[in-house]
């Protein structure tokens, strides 16, 4: 009798539940600046557990900000998922993004990876320590990136342009750390070490090295757990296995890093849903997929990462709250220009 009862009441919510789901449009639009391999799998368990479809829209982070503030208030968007503080910071600046008050992203999301105004939110983490060839540097004469600046460096380091937000936040941390006076002296004293102009992207300083251009790389660390883990790629491979990692900064401040992140859009039209896709993001199971699959380190303290990221060892990270690298992307960039980092 009591077991009939039990099924009863569970046969009426699933049926409350199944009513309540057809009586909202049940969707959320998605832009997000990440490949649609980065993500696409993630959604899809989304979709499963919460029926809530997802429209998935990619671009590159700076084509999606100018599409979303030219749509202005008909943008289908509801959620805008990105990369790099600097360019969350930019979003909120365009007051693109609505505030948002979740226990669920709070208690999640350690406060220096999230906006202090509830704007954005990071998800994933990632950091830009100091890279070299294994044999090519003693360790103990480079253990802050103040020291990058030093004579001994000379022709010695590679590093992209000043172009790319990845370097502006590096310098925005060094900003928010030691003043933008130091800084700029810091920024012409590691032009002056460059091995040559900067050209390409994070992995090529990291092939750079390799080849024998320069002897220290600067580039973030999933660029070179991808190479490490390019089964289809010997070559990238065995690069990447002469590479080693100095977590910089450890005696002091920690060393930089960054997020992916993401916000609600001002103007959504699917609210609820946008945080509740958010709120799955910071889950456990999602924390540790979006960490693995990408190769950077969750968001979340306590979630697994990465056995590559576990080879790279334990750091302590720069605790300045990330919304000062778009604070400071300003100056940082200015500061960049004068010192000759093109
Ligand atoms: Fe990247």
């Amino acid at each position: 009798m009591k077991k009939t009862s039990t099924l009863g009441i569970a046969g009426v919510l699933l049926f409350i539940s199944t009513g309540l789901n057809e009586a909202f449009a049940d969707e959320v639009n998605l832009y997000s600046a990440r490949k649609e391999a980065l993500i696409k799998p993630l959604l899809d368990k989304f979709s499963e557990q919460t029926g809530v479809t997802v429209n998935l829209v990619t671009a590159a982070a700076d084509a999606l900000l100018a599409r979303l503030k030219s749509e202005g208030k008909l943008t289908p968007a509801d959620v805008f998922i990105t990369v790099d503080a600097g360019r969350l910071h930019r979003a909120k600046k365009a007051e693109l993004f609505q505030p948002i008050d979740s226990m669920i992203l709070k208690s999640a999301i350690p406060a220096q990876y999230r906006d202090p105004d509830g704007v954005w939110f990071g998800l994933s983490l990632r950091a830009r320590p100091i890279m070299y060839v294994k044999g090519k540097v003693d360790s103990a004469t480079l253990t802050r990136y103040e020291d990058l600046a030093d004579g001994l460096w000379k022709g010695r380091i590679c590093i992209r342009s000043s172009g790319n937000i990845y370097n502006q936040s590096l310098v925005a941390s060094m900003i928010a750390a030691n003043g933008e006076a130091d800084t700029e002296k810091w920024a012409e004293g590691l032009v002056g070490n460059f091995a040559r102009s900067p050209a390409g992207g994070d992995r090529d300083q990291i092939k750079a090295a390799v080849a024998g251009e320069c002897d220290i790389a600067i580039a973030n660390t999933y660029y070179l757990a991808r190479m490490l883990n390019d089964g289809k790629d010997d070559a990238q491979r065995m690069a990447a296995e002469k590479m080693a990692i100095i977590w910089p900064n450890q005696d002091g401040r920690g060393a930089h890093v960054n997020v992916s992140g993401a916000g609600v859009i001002r103007h959504s039209r699917n609210k609820e849903n946008a945080i509740r896709l958010l709120e799955f993001l910071v889950s456990d199971d999602s924390q540790k997929w979006y960490a693995e699959v990408n190769h950077e380190y969750p968001v979340k303290t306590g979630v697994e990462m990465s056995e590559t990221l576990t080879s790279f060892g334990e750091f302590k990270a720069d605790t300045v709250n990330l919304a000062s690298l778009g604070e400071y992307n300003a100056p940082a960039v200015k500061l960049m220009d004068r010192a000759g980092w093109r």
